[in-house]
């Protein structure tokens, strides 16, 4: 399977293209794009496997097979992923196969506690999508965000470790004392324990257009993307750490790259900042807010822009733009699992609770373990947590320790 080449053929404005290369993407399965629109002998080629019907995406695959119009199951099983379970029981369930919770089922695996990843994308999490990770301990020359992923998710199934593929979960709630899951498909899964160690994500603008030119000109991830914009005019909207870097990136690809800043100047780390103003095809409008997103054809064209001082507005015109504005927790599923958040959705753990002046009753006879939630067997760790340092070594130690204390609670459960 990992040597199958896929030709997707379609056109920019179609949003089930959209939806077929986000899902390639988001697994990081290679493939080609041909626009039909440009390529008179593609187009020829979908009318030919379509009975003369020109209809997008057809999907081609080097073994001579192809897929129309597939719906995400249909091409997850085409490409072999797994998404469901061999069983509907586990000691452990982790929600999330990102660096914290494939290092946490890798350790669990390893102490043979039954495991199960559930992981709605690709394995590594935004790891994965990271173009080099340079402050990767042992790695004096840094590694692939992808290489890096591939490692540990090997790692975790050397251990024996079930990794179940694309597969979403919606819904988290204890019955008696089974903690237990519910998935996009509808499947339910219990287990002794779970760990939520799914993450965050990038903050939209939610400014008009946004939407509608999501995949067709609006991005949140330069490594996926970024390539889509060779010798061309892209934007970064953001002011920290990721724009910055992603800015860097797109300068690999892109002729220019203009970084758009609400304030007057950027939270990036001096380093960054300084690769930033070092680098000719960057430049910065400082004090701008996006105000909408404009296409013609379904195709991003251009941007009004605010500067918040003077008050003008103006025309910017790129062939895209990359979104990093901040993050927000992955914890929408956690909506009955009576699981306490902070208020901007992370969830709080351990110590935090106690410190908070919160004893859930539940908690009579001893504290809740350091990376443990409100919900007793229910633990965090990574990203998704409140206090977290947003960083792949400590989202990997995270999900260490949780495994450690996971054992422990296991021994009790
Ligand atoms: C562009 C970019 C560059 C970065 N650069 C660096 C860097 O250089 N160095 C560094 O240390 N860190 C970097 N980071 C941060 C680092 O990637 C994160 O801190 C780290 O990946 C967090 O790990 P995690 O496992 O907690 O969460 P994530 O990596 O977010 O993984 C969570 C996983 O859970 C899955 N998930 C979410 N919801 C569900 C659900 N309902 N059902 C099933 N699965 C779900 C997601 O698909 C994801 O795979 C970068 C991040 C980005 C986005």
């Amino acid at each position: 399977m990992e040597k199958m080449e896929i030709t997707v053929y379609g056109a920019h404005w179609c949003p089930d293209c959209r939806n077929s290369k986000q899902f390639l993407g988001e697994h990081q399965i290679p493939y080609q794009w041909v626009d039909i629109e440009e390529d008179k002998e593609a187009e020829q080629f979908v009318l030919q496997k379509n009975n003369g019907k020109r209809i997008i995406p057809t999907i081609a695959f080097s073994d001579g097979s192809f897929l129309v119009e597939p719906s995400n199951a249909e091409l997850a099983a085409k490409l072999g992923l797994k998404t469901e379970a061999s069983r509907h029981h586990y000691e452990l369930i982790v929600l999330g196969g990102g660096p914290a919770g494939l290092t946490a089922a890798l350790y669990t695996g390893r102490e043979a506690i039954d495991t199960l990843v559930i992981e709605r994308a690709a394995f590594g999490g935004q790891a994965a999508v990271t173009a080099k990770l340079d402050n990767m301990p042992g790695f004096p020359e840094g590694v692939s965000g992808s290489e890096f992923s591939q490692r540990l998710r090997r790692q975790a199934e050397r251990f024996g470790v079930e990794l179940l593929h694309a597969q979403e979960v919606t819904e988290v709630y204890s019955r008696h004392n089974y903690r237990c899951v519910k998935t996009a498909d509808g499947s339910l899964y219990s287990a002794q324990a779970l760990l939520i160690a799914t993450g965050s994500h990038y903050k939209r603008l939610n400014v008009p257009g946004e939407n509608e030119y999501m995949g067709a000109g609006v991005h949140f991830c330069a490594t996926c993307d970024g390539p889509f914009y060779k010798g061309k005019r892209v934007a970064v909207i953001g002011g920290g750490n990721s724009a910055a870097q992603e800015s860097l990136l797109l300068t690999k690809f892109a002729d220019s790259v203009t970084i758009l800043v609400r304030g007057g100047r950027f939270k990036a780390t001096q380093i960054i900042q300084d690769n930033v103003f070092g680098n000719p095809k960057i430049d910065v409008l400082w004090h701008t807010e996006v105000k909408e997103f404009i296409g013609e054809n379904s195709k991003l064209t251009k941007l009004r822009i605010l500067n918040n001082q003077t008050g003008k507005e103006d025309e910017f015109p790129v062939n895209g733009v990359f979104i990093f504005i901040g993050l927000e927790p992955n914890t929408k599923f956690l909506k009955n699992s009576g699981i306490l958040l902070d208020r901007w959705g992370f969830i709080i753990t351990g110590r935090e609770l106690l410190n908070r002046g919160i004893r859930p009753p539940e908690f009579k006879d001893r504290d809740p373990f350091l990376l443990e939630t409100s919900v007793p067997g229910i633990f965090a760790a990574g990203e998704v947590r409140d206090t977290s340092t947003k960083q792949v070594v400590s989202a990997a130690g995270e999900g260490s320790s949780a495994a450690l204390m996971i054992r422990e609670y296991l021994k009790h459960a």
